[in-house]
């Protein structure tokens, strides 16, 4: 089953990366002038090391996935619900316990963000960005999803269902498409859209603290940390690594987690001012470059 759930994976991965890259082509957002095949090269090396990683871990997960199934463990286990309502239920709670929680706490915990900062050192954010993350990551991700998973009683192939939708969300809400307005808009009430997912790629705080949901933006909502911004008014990156010799070499990624904390250079009340503040009308597809982004 580990060998069917990785092979699936990668090939969702390849597919939807694919999809996404031709789409990046038609509806761009943001007209980024960067040495894009060596970029994505950069962050598909991540996905290779995360896979490399994730695949003991999925080996447990995939086992207690079982184990909770047949003792029936869990809280899906305490309730009866129709199908259809079981498999929304379970989707949340996996996209809660496993996304949205360990993603605000990584931004919370110093020396887990350093892990997770490697994702936000990215000033040219497209749909590869999506698989940039430090293997050190992928394992405080792997923990969550074994715990969620006793938390949960989950079964392996609601487990399953969920990574493949995680998965396909996360290239879509990085990828540099541009959707009109409405439905950007219309997607955000329930679902991350690519514009709200691009907030908290901000620069700076305190946008870079906002929107950490991955499925569903009714978390973000709930407790309080969902942020609009004009999309052309930002900066990608992280503040605490603005030099391109550090964010833009594989090596300099690799052991950011191992070096001194670096305090955000902005502090969170002097952040942009058009936090919370609502989009204005905008369906042009093709937006000015950003000067730091080029
Ligand atoms: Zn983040």
């Amino acid at each position: 089953m580990i060998e069917l759930t990785t092979t699936e994976q990668a090939l969702l991965l390849a597919g939807s990366f694919l999809f996404f890259t031709l789409l990046e082509g038609i509806i761009p957002l943001l007209q980024m002038k960067y040495k894009k095949i060596r970029h994505t090269g950069i962050n598909l090396f991540f996905i290779v090391t995360s896979i490399a990683v994730s695949i003991p871990f999925a080996f447990i997960a995939v086992h207690s996935s079982d184990w909770v199934t047949r003792h029936e463990v869990g809280v899906l286990h305490q309730v009866e619900l129709p199908k259809w309502l079981y498999v929304i239920v379970g989707i949340m709670m996996l996209d809660f316990i496993t996304s949205y929680l360990p993603h605000f706490v990584q931004h919370k915990v110093k020396w887990m963000w350093k892990f997770h900062l490697v994702h936000h050192t990215d000033t040219w954010v497209d749909t590869s960005t999506a698989n940039r993350h430090h293997p050190g990551e992928t394992v405080i991700s792997m923990l969550f999803l074994i715990v969620a998973i006793f938390i949960i009683g989950a079964p392996p192939w609601l487990v399953i269902l969920h990574q493949f939708i995680a998965v396909t969300f996360s290239q879509f809400t990085h990828a540099n498409i541009s959707l009109p307005e409405k439905m950007d808009n219309a997607i955000s009430w329930i679902f991350i859209s690519p514009n709200m997912h691009k907030v908290h790629h901000h620069h700076t705080q305190p946008l870079t603290d906002t929107n950490y949901g991955n499925i569903f933006s009714i978390w973000d909502r709930l407790f309080k940390t969902f942020a609009k911004s004009d999309v052309s008014n930002l900066t990608y990156g992280i503040d605490t690594y603005p030099d391109q010799k550090e964010h833009d070499n594989m090596g300099k990624l690799l052991v950011i987690p191992f070096e001194e904390y670096r305090a955000p250079a902005t502090p969170p009340d002097q952040g942009d001012r058009d936090f919370q503040a609502k989009r204005k009308p905008s369906l042009k597809i093709i937006r000015t470059p950003i000067p730091s982004q080029q």
